[in-house]
């Protein structure tokens, strides 16, 4: 590996750890998920890197892919199970951290271990040569060792650079991939914790986007956005915030722009069974008979 490409890496994850403890000690009851989500993306920009996504905030049954919208003034509530999903980039090579708080109670500790005791027992094992259904059985175990079950329909997964999830893609139980882990890989490990089903269903879509395909767009205001979208976010997801800041008619040029297919919005991931959820994620970088945490 070049030691270009390592420094970038190591950067990018340290930020990215920086920016998720930053947002994990700002989750109060009262303080606004808007406020939260800012001020962790602010920290990320101000150390050099960029979002690699939108900062997730996720509540209760909500497991992923919430992030507030420009005009959100909804607070954290007593008693939340909050998921804080964190990526930044530096030049391309990213990390992608996650972590769970609740907030001003404590009936969901066991819940929150879980994810966290499965990504350690993860980290130990994972090592050039293994295979991935091996590593989510690993994490199965771990999840169910505190009596509670894997979200099977989501997962880890193989980092690239300018491409969050390129390549592998790691379960959370066995799966019986027996495709392996290679040296100099980047993967990142999120076992998902919850009482419910163990599945997700896809809800309605909650301010976050990526581009699906370049097409020709006739009206001129969502096709200004559009330009704007490309050449600030490429291949990476984005939000309606960060539109509103380049565009103040974002949201209808956004809605227009989703009705002809040019980008995509992604749904809000709902446990299936109404269950609570928890998520613990890094990211690694494997070196040989090790695997390297660098958020
Ligand atoms: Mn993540
Ligand atoms: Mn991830």
């Amino acid at each position: 590996m070049e030691q270009d490409t390592l420094d970038s890496i190591i950067k990018a994850g340290a930020v990215t750890r920086e920016a998720r403890q930053l947002g994990a000690s700002m989750i109060a009851e009262g303080v606004s998920l808007l406020n939260v989500a800012e001020e962790t993306e602010r920290y990320i920009l101000k150390k050099g890197a960029k979002p690699a996504f939108p900062v997730n905030i996720s509540i209760n049954q909500i497991a992923a892919h919430f992030t507030p919208a420009s005009n959100d003034r909804t607070t954290f509530s007593r008693g939340d199970v909050v998921k804080l999903d964190v990526g930044a980039h530096v030049n391309g090579h990213m990390g992608d951290t996650a972590i769970t708080v609740e907030v001003s109670t404590k009936n969901w500790s066991s819940l929150i271990d879980a994810p966290s005791k499965a990504l350690s027992m993860a980290i130990d094992m994972i090592s050039e040569g293994v295979p991935v259904g091996a590593i989510g059985g690993v994490i199965e175990r771990g999840i169910r060792s505190n009596g509670f079950v894997p979200i099977r329909n989501l997962g880890g997964h193989e980092i690239k650079r300018h491409e969050l999830h390129s390549g592998l893609s790691i379960s959370n139980y066995d799966d019986g991939n027996t495709a392996k882990v290679h040296n100099e890989m980047l993967l990142a490990i999120e076992p998902f914790a919850t009482d419910g089903a163990g599945e997700v269903d896809n809800a309605k879509p909650g301010n976050i986007y990526i581009v699906q395909r370049d097409r020709e767009i006739k009206d001129a205001g969502a096709k200004h956005l559009f330009d704007l979208i490309k050449e600030e976010f490429g291949s990476l997801a984005f939000c309606e915030r960060w539109c509103s800041a380049l565009d103040p008619k974002a949201p209808a040029n956004l809605r227009t722009l989703v009705r002809q297919g040019a980008i995509y919005a992604y749904p809000i991931l709902i446990e299936a069974g109404g269950g609570m959820v928890s998520q613990t994620e890094h990211t690694l970088l494997i070196n040989g008979s090790r695997a390297m945490v660098t958020t």
